[in-house]
């Protein structure tokens, strides 16, 4: 049998290694490829990726309430049922939720689907779980949200990374090579394998209480200026706003911050004097600070201490965010977020709708305006007013969204839960319609990674018979729906239509194609069209010369800390904080199932430290029931002296009564609408 090697990208997270498959000879087989990002590496998760393509547990035939069903049946079952509930209920009773693992095009035709196949301003995505803090806290400073606003590749001339709420170790464990000829600094509730490796090779770990990061970086701050180390020249030049935020800043001496956060005032000198010194010094957030209630307040305290620097937008310094699903980026501009049209234009905006509507050949009217976010839309479900039907694409939300109990009470009070997946994950299996897609090494597309790049993921095996792509699936729908628009089935002729409704926007890729991409270019956003044969270079550094709001200077913004929603109290005496492993991707829905990742981290686990192990009744390796007021996880008891003694840790891969998310709390920052997945009050006691 003849093989061949098809060159793609790893189906996981953000920064989309460079890996080949060679299929045809039996099981595909999957091999690291030389590209910026991973430079040849691939972690355990990427190596074995190829398992998901034959998994016994594959969906390859519809299911109608737990029945097998021909896809007419199923795709008329639900076409009949979503026009059923919208003639009763109105437009808006359907819902669509996205993910950000879904190709552009099919992020794109998914937010087109809604807004004119259904009309309905009820779509929202899990990446308000994931990244938008830091996208809004990015938007509001930057004027774009770029998560890192600058090759990976350029962090391997860096003197001083501080890496704050990130444990890349982990996460992307290829993302290390890049830091290794700098010192690092990781700021983490936690010793992470990442802040082991930094202290290990001379760095630092701070260690501040969750939830506390923003004084811990107002602290810092105030440093800076006492110590003289601003940047007044570029304060000067490129930002306004500073004296509002030292006005806030000069409340907060570093020994009051370390009452608060718990990080050595010593250490926050030590800090910044490292920053201020460096000759090329990066900071990086992550999910460790952005999972918050305040998350975007407390990315935008870190910025003004970049800022204070002098960092970003400066060759060979800068600030970023590190995104974390595979499509993080690409996924939050175009067109699934509640508040978003194509190339990152706001639906509220009337020039950015016509230009959309044209495209789409739709009067601009007939868009609808912005809807819920994911959090408010999946507590609305089955409501009075609230969405009775829903569609899911790509999202495992009984296991990823927080206070997963009343999610699943949420889920369970629709009319309708139609859900299209590849494996039968815990939402899948809560569903009324189960539709079975295609996945990465199936199917053609586009990924937009950490860095704003664009990348072609490519097919290099059949799917299963049985088996359609999710454009197909929406194609489909359309059709039995009598919608209006078009519905391309091919992913290069979306793309082609992507570009189109992008161009002119911030996130604008109508320069790009796969022409380009095919042909070896690296094409970062923004890319547009220059008419006259699409040789925009891209911009893999933004803001060199200028930011992007009107003035072309960076905002600093004045913020505060504030405590978590949720304290310790007696009844609840710890806070719990959740991340991942090395062996886990998001929700566990596919690393889960994968036997040697399986092998590797088979159940839960929560880290406590030893005298509160002790004073718990607790023991090492012995089952623990970890209890909030709002649910119970099960958890395996891991006693690890490092951690915090008021801290606990918990993984949020697993499913059932494993979940962690459980337990964590749904309180939203009011301007992401991001939930507060890092902190939370719990106590554990035995089971
Ligand atoms: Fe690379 Fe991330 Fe895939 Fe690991 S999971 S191989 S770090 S893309």
């Amino acid at each position: 049998m003849s093989t061949h090697q098809v060159a793609t990208h790893c189906p996981y997270c953000a920064l989309q290694c460079g890996m080949t498959v060679t299929a045809g000879g039996g099981v595909p087989v999957v091999a690291p490829r030389e590209f910026p990002t991973n430079r040849g590496g691939l972690c355990q998760k990427g190596w074995t990726a190829a398992e998901l393509l034959a998994h016994p547990q594959r969906l390859t035939t519809p299911l109608v309430h737990g029945q097998s069903a021909s896809w007419e049946h199923a795709l008329g079952y639900v076409a009949d049922r979503l026009r059923a509930v919208q003639a009763a209920h109105g437009r808006d009773a359907v819902a669509v939720f996205g993910g950000g693992g879904l190709t552009n095009e099919k992020c794109y035709l998914l937010g087109k689907f809604a807004r004119v196949a259904l009309g309905t301003s009820q779509i929202d995505y899990n990446g308000r779980f994931c990244m938008s803090s830091a996208a809004a806290a990015g938007n509001r400073a930057f004027g774009v949200d770029r998560g890192m606003p600058f090759p990976v590749s350029d962090l391997g001339e860096a003197d001083v990374v501080v890496l704050a709420g990130a444990n890349v170790a982990e996460t992307m464990p290829p993302f290390v090579g890049h830091l290794r000829a700098a010192r690092q600094v990781v700021i983490d509730p936690r010793r992470s394998a990442t802040a082991e490796q930094a202290v290990a090779a001379g760095g630092l770990h701070l260690a501040p209480q969750p939830g506390s990061d923003l004084a811990l970086a107002l602290g810092m701050l105030h440093v800076a200026v006492v110590e003289g180390h601003v940047d007044q020249d570029y304060v000067e030049a490129r930002t306004t706003g500073f004296d509002a935020v030292w006005r806030v800043a000069a409340r907060w001496w570093p020994e009051r911050a370390e009452r608060v956060c718990g990080v050595a005032a010593a250490d926050m000198r030590a800090v910044v004097r490292m920053l201020a010194s460096a000759q090329r010094p990066y900071l990086l957030t992550a999910r460790g600070v952005e999972q918050h209630a305040h998350g975007v307040d407390t990315v935008t305290a870190w910025i003004n201490l970049a800022l204070a620097l002098g960092m970003p937008g400066r060759l060979g310094s800068g600030f970023g965010t590190i995104t974390g699903q595979g499509n993080g980026q690409g996924g939050r501009e175009h067109g699934q977020k509640a508040d978003q049209l194509p190339g990152y234009r706001r639906i509220d905006d009337p020039v950015a709708r016509a230009h959309v509507a044209g495209v789409w050949g739709v009067p601009p009217e007939s868009l609808p305006g912005p809807g819920r976010s994911a959090m408010e839309l999946i507590d609305a479900l089955g409501r009075p007013d609230g969405p009775k039907a829903m569609l899911v694409f790509g999202s495992n939300i009984r296991v990823s969204a927080p206070d997963t109990g009343s999610v699943g009470a949420r889920l369970d009070a629709l009319d309708l839960l139609v859900v299209a997946d590849v494996l039968p994950s815990e939402t899948a299996m809560a569903a009324d319609v189960v539709l079975p897609v295609t996945q990465w090494a199936e199917e053609d597309g586009t990924m937009t990674n950490l860095e704003g790049r664009v990348l072609r993921r490519r097919r290099a095996v059949d799917p299963p018979p049985g088996v359609r792509s999710d454009l197909e699936v929406l194609a489909a729908l359309a059709a039995a729906l009598g919608a209006p628009g078009e519905y391309p089935t091919e992913p290069r002729a979306v793309f082609d239509e992507l570009r189109a409704a992008s161009a002119g926007g911030p996130a604008d890729y109508s320069g790009i194609s796969y022409q380009r991409l095919d042909a070896g270019e690296a094409l970062h956003w923004p890319c547009p069209s220059t008419g006259n044969g699409e040789d925009h270079p891209g911009t893999p550094r933004l803001f060199l010369d200028h930011f992007a709001h009107p003035d072309g200077r960076a905002r600093f913004v004045a913020v505060d800390h504030t405590e978590p929603a949720e304290q310790p109290d007696a009844g609840y005496p710890l806070r719990a904080t959740t991340g991942r492993v090395l062996a886990h991707y998001q929700s566990g829905a596919q690393t889960r199932r994968v036997a040697e990742l399986a092998a590797a981290a088979p159940e839960s686990f929560v880290e406590v430290h030893p005298d509160t192990a002790a004073r718990a009744g607790l023991a090492d390796g012995q089952c623990a029931r970890v209890v909030s007021r709002r649910g119970v996880a099960h958890a395996v008891v891991r006693c690890v002296a490092s951690l915090r003694p008021d801290t606990v840790f918990l993984p949020f891969h697993f499913g059932g009564d494993q979940a962690a998310n459980l337990v964590t709390n749904p309180e939203l920052d009011p301007i992401s609408k991001m939930p507060e997945f890092k902190a939370c009050a719990v106590r554990v006691e035995p089971i």
